[in-house]
């Protein structure tokens, strides 16, 4: 029995860049076994979506309904679409030819997730002062233009190392796509300067981690 295969493109608008909504969609996307494309563009995100009504609907209805944590949604745009012959559902890199802006994201606090990882003896990011994910970090602080991709953050001049890079592409990870992935061996560094009696005195990572 074939089921109706419906397609719609959506458009939403608010705060939707930076704060994990491509992954999100694209892990609804995965789990109500519907084909499209998800993408950033200057208007919001723009998801185009093919599958069965069910599917569609119940996709859609998670985003109204149950959003990632740091987004504001204000508006949603629905329209109905020829059906194509998508295969699979996937994240396209941003584009910038619309000419209406979006939202530029604030910085978030960090998250709870991260500071159990900050106080993890036993983690790759313990006492790592950038840690960040999907939920929380830098966006407003990074972003040098819009769309919000790594490239056009100041995080551009750093290459993630590969275990970033995994939790990076990997889309069943908290960092799926966190713009500002980053640790102690391949992000920014900080370091402790002090005044010392004879003069200036640059501190080590032990120090400052002490
Ligand atoms: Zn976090
Ligand atoms: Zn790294």
């Amino acid at each position: 029995m074939n089921e109706q295969v419906i397609r719609k493109f959506v458009i939403v608008k608010g705060i939707v860049q930076g704060v994990g909504f491509r992954p999100f969609v694209y892990n609804l996307a995965q789990h109500y076994d519907v084909q499209g494309e998800v993408n950033n563009t200057q208007q919001g995100v723009e998801i185009d979506v093919q599958g069965s009504l069910r599917g569609v609907t119940n996709l859609i209805n998670q985003i109204k309904s149950n959003p990632p944590t740091l987004a504001q949604i204000e508006e949603i745009i629905i329209n109905q679409l020829q059906s194509t012959n998508y295969q699979h559902f996937k994240i396209k890199d941003s584009t910038d030819d619309n000419e209406q802006l979006t939202f530029v994201t604030p910085d978030a606090a960090l998250c709870s997730q991260c500071q159990e990882e900050l106080l993890d003896g036993d983690d790759r990011r313990y006492r790592y002062p950038f840690i960040n994910c999907t939920n929380c970090g830098p966006r407003f602080s990074i972003i040098e233009s819009i769309p919000y991709d790594r490239e056009s953050t100041t995080m551009s001049d750093f290459s993630m190392c590969e275990d970033c890079l995994s939790e990076y592409q990997d889309p069943t990870s908290r960092r799926f796509h966190a713009q500002p992935n980053a640790c102690p061996d391949c992000g920014p560094q900080l370091l402790f300067l002090c005044k010392k009696p004879n003069g200036l005195a640059l501190g080590s990572r032990t120090q400052l981690f002490t």
